[in-house]
This record gives structure tokens, C-alpha cells and sequence, in this order.
């Protein structure tokens, strides 16, 4: 088998489900030590039992809440006490949040969609970089989405798609500040993909009664692939993580069908 990543390490957030777990599998499936971070809970050991089957000692599950700086730094520590060091970092731990008109929105609410979403990102890289460097080159990939550079999909998202314009902006920016030390950094827009996210979405009364002027039509997506897979994705990730893309940095990289030209 090809194994593109052997003797790598990646720290992977939001592991436990969807995009993350399916990057943790790919990576690790190809030879990477992988360290999921995510809230901890059973479908975050899973993850870790499954590969840990493949290749026992590979997969390491870390209960952190990316938005927590103490909980980003120990277990980044503790990941480079395990594995020796840090390679890649997939920041992709991300919530919908509370979707309210404007208007409505909370600021507890908007506040906690920034926390996990640009904090969570932000902490993540800060804490990783310092190892990236010990080795002398790295690969970053910040999970956005289409949502930070259009509207389409709704009203109520002001929070969710100001995070993700957001992390667009910061993933440039590290790519330029980083560029220096060989650790490349890269953003991905992923379209709808199916995955658990609908689980972290809380949709406030209003907008139930808020008719969204743009019904999501037949044939939103060119490709007409329907709601993408989060293997795809993964597949994204591991050539954004890998050596096959050593001259691609700040790039801004969608995975939608091509749902975000129209
Ligand atoms: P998911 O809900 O299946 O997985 C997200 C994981 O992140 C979950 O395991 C969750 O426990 C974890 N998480 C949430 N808050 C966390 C925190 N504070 N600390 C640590 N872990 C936390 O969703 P997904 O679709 O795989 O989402 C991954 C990323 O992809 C997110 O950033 C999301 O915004 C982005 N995205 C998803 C879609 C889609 O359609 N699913 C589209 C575009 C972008």
C-alpha cells in the first residue's frame, strides 16, 4: 500500500465525526500517528478503536474542547510526548450554532459559534506551530466553507458564515507569517457534505417562521453529485497534507460541486 504519511504525526480536531474522522482514517490508513481531538465521547474512542485495529498504536483519542487554550496547549504536549513531534494539523472542528436572524441572535449564542469555530481554530495553529517548526516543515488545513464567501444557503447563518469568512482570512494569513518555516497552510470550502453536523445546529422559533425568499433548487450543484461524502473530503485533506502539494500554500480550495458558483 502506498503509505504517504509513515513516520508522520497529525493532529486532527473534530475527529469523532464526519470530515475529521474520515481524514483520521485516511491518514492513518497511509501510515500517519494520528491524535483526535474532539469532545470526547463514544464515537470519539470508536474512532480510535477502529484504527487501533488496523495499526495498534496509531490513533489516540484527546478529550478537548478546542476553544479551551489550557486543554489546545496539554494535549498538543502530550501528543508530541506520545508521537515525537507534529507533521499536520487538520483545525476542522466546527459547530452551526445557534441560526437566528440577526436581530434575534443572542450574543451568548453568537459568542459560542465564534468560541468554537475562530477561537478553537486560532488556538489550535497557535499551539501546533512551535512543533511544526522543531521540524522544519508542516502542512495546516482549516476546514471553512462555502458559507464564508456567500449567502445561498439561508437566513439565520450570520454567525456560522462570519466564522467561516473568518477562518478563510486567518488560514491567509498563517500561510503568509508561515511560509518562512516551510509549513504551508491551506483552507477548504466543503459544500453540503453528509456528516453529523445537523446534531450541533439549534434553529431558533423565528426563523421557522422566516419564508427563505431562495428556495434551494433543483440543480444547485452542477456536478448534481448530491450532498458530497466526507471520504471525499478526506481525500482533499491527505493531498493537502502530503508532499504532492510541497508548492500550494494560502490557497482557498472548494469542494462543492461547483454549488459555490452559482
Ligand atoms: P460533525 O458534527 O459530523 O463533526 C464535527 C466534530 O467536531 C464533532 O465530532 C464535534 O464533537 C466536534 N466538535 C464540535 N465542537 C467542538 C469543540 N469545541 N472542540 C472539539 N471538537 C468539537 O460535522 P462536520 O460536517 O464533519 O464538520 C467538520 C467541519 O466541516 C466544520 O468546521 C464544519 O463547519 C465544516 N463544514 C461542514 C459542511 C457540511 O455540510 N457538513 C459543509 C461545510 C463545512
Amino acid at each position: 500500500a502506498k503509505e504517504r504519511f509513515h513516520g508522520k504525526t497529525a493532529i486532527i480536531t473534530g475527529a469523532g465525526s464526519g470530515i475529521g474522522k474520515a481524514a483520521a482514517l485516511k491518514l492513518a490508513a497511509e501510515g500517519a500517528n494520528v491524535a483526535l481531538f474532539d469532545l470526547l465521547d463514544d464515537r470519539t474512542n470508536e474512532t480510535e478503536a477502529k484504527i487501533n485495529a488496523i495499526r495498534n498504536g496509531a490513533a489516540r483519542a484527546f478529550d478537548v474542547d478546542t476553544s479551551d487554550p489550557a486543554r489546545v496547549e496539554k494535549a498538543v504536549l502530550e501528543t508530541v510526548q506520545i508521537f515525537g513531534g507534529v507533521d499536520i494539523v487538520f483545525a476542522n472542528a466546527g459547530i452551526n450554532g445557534v441560526l437566528a436572524p440577526i436581530e434575534e441572535m443572542e450574543l451568548k449564542d453568537w459568542e459560542k459559534t465564534l468560541q468554537v469555530n475562530l477561537n478553537g481554530t486560532f488556538l489550535t495553529v497557535k499551539y501546533c506551530i512551535p512543533h511544526l517548526k522543531q521540524r522544519g516543515a508542516g502542512s495546516i488545513i482549516v476546514t471553512s466553507s462555502v458559507n464564508g464567501t456567500r449567502t445561498f444557503s439561508g437566513f439565520g447563518m450570520g454567525a456560522y458564515s462570519t466564522t467561516k469568512a473568518g477562518q478563510v482570512a486567518f488560514a491567509k494569513m498563517a500561510a503568509l507569517e508561515l511560509a518562512r518555516y516551510k509549513i504551508r497552510v491551506n483552507v477548504i470550502c466543503p459544500g453540503a457534505i453528509s456528516t453529523n453536523i445537523d446534531q450541533s445546529t439549534k434553529k431558533s422559533e423565528e426563523l421557522e417562521e422566516i419564508v427563505i425568499p431562495v428556495e434551494y433548487p433543483e440543480g444547485s450543484q452542477p456536478l448534481k453529485n448530491g450532498p458530497g461524502k466526507p471520504e471525499e473530503v478526506a481525500d482533499l485533506v491527505a493531498f493537502l497534507a502530503s508532499e504532492e502539494s510541497r508548492h500550494i500554500t494560502g490557497a482557498q480550495i472548494f469542494i462543492d460541486g461547483a454549488e459555490s458558483l452559482l
